[in-house]
């Protein structure tokens, strides 16, 4: 079992802002047009349009890195959506299928989900390729952060990171919804957030639910 789940990984290796970039304008050209929808690439593009929209913040920041017009078309759900995949993923302990969009704890029905992304494998894909994506910016600012670099709240993909790291299992005593349906994995500060400890995959492990309330207790 230890391998089967992350199979996606080897897929695809994560494009390039560069390539994406090349791509959204070659659409652009044989499509005779400089207002390239996210529906119109999604048909002619070489990729997927959620993996270029992620990578520059919004479809319309792609386009403008591309210096193509804005399109009219409302900016996408794509974090919803993943959003939902981690839930999944975290519930189950392992890679969803199809059927998992249609029970909680998804809160999205498999049509939206289909539409946008084509296919189920291609949504996999986008969320895997999105969550293995190194985040090149420098952390922001986090306001009531005091002298340290990151907020409390692990975003979606170090979430993803860290869980998939320690295999969607408790660190401290090996439990994993994948056995065990219904375990609650938790992803918690080593060193405690409130006492300096920064939001680093370095510094964030799994626990399920018991072992993270018997760790405050302790402390
Ligand atoms: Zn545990």
């Amino acid at each position: 079992m230890s391998d089967q789940r992350f199979l996606l990984e080897r897929v695809r290796a994560p494009v390039s802002d560069g390539e994406l970039v090349a791509d959204v304008r070659r659409v652009s050209q044989i499509a005779g047009t400089t207002a390239v929808s996210f529906r119109l690439y999604s048909k002619l593009g070489n990729y997927s349009p959620q993996t270029a929209s992620l990578r520059f913040g919004t479809w319309n920041k792609f386009l403008a890195a591309a210096q193509l017009e804005a399109g009219s078309e409302r900016n996408i759900t794509d974090q919803r959506l993943f959003e939902n995949l981690m839930r999944l993923w975290e519930h189950y302990g392992r890679q969803p299928r199809f059927r998992d969009l249609s029970l909680a704890p998804s809160v999205i029905s498999g049509g939206p989900d289909q539409r946008r992304f084509h296919s189920w494998m291609r949504a996999l894909e986008s969320f895997v390729e999105f969550a293995n994506a190194q985040d090149a910016r420098p952390p922001i600012p986090v306001e009531g952060a005091g002298s340290r670099k990151t907020g409390r709240s692990p975003n979606l993909r170090l979430r993803f990171s860290v869980m998939k790291r320690d295999h969607f299992s408790c660190r401290a005593c090996g439990a994993s919804p994948a056995l065990e349906p219904g375990l609650e994995l938790h992803v918690d500060h080593i060193d405690a957030w409130a006492t300096g400890g920064e939001t680093i995959e370095g510094n964030l492990q799994t626990l399920c639910a018991a072992c993270n309330q018997g760790k405050s207790n302790v402390l």
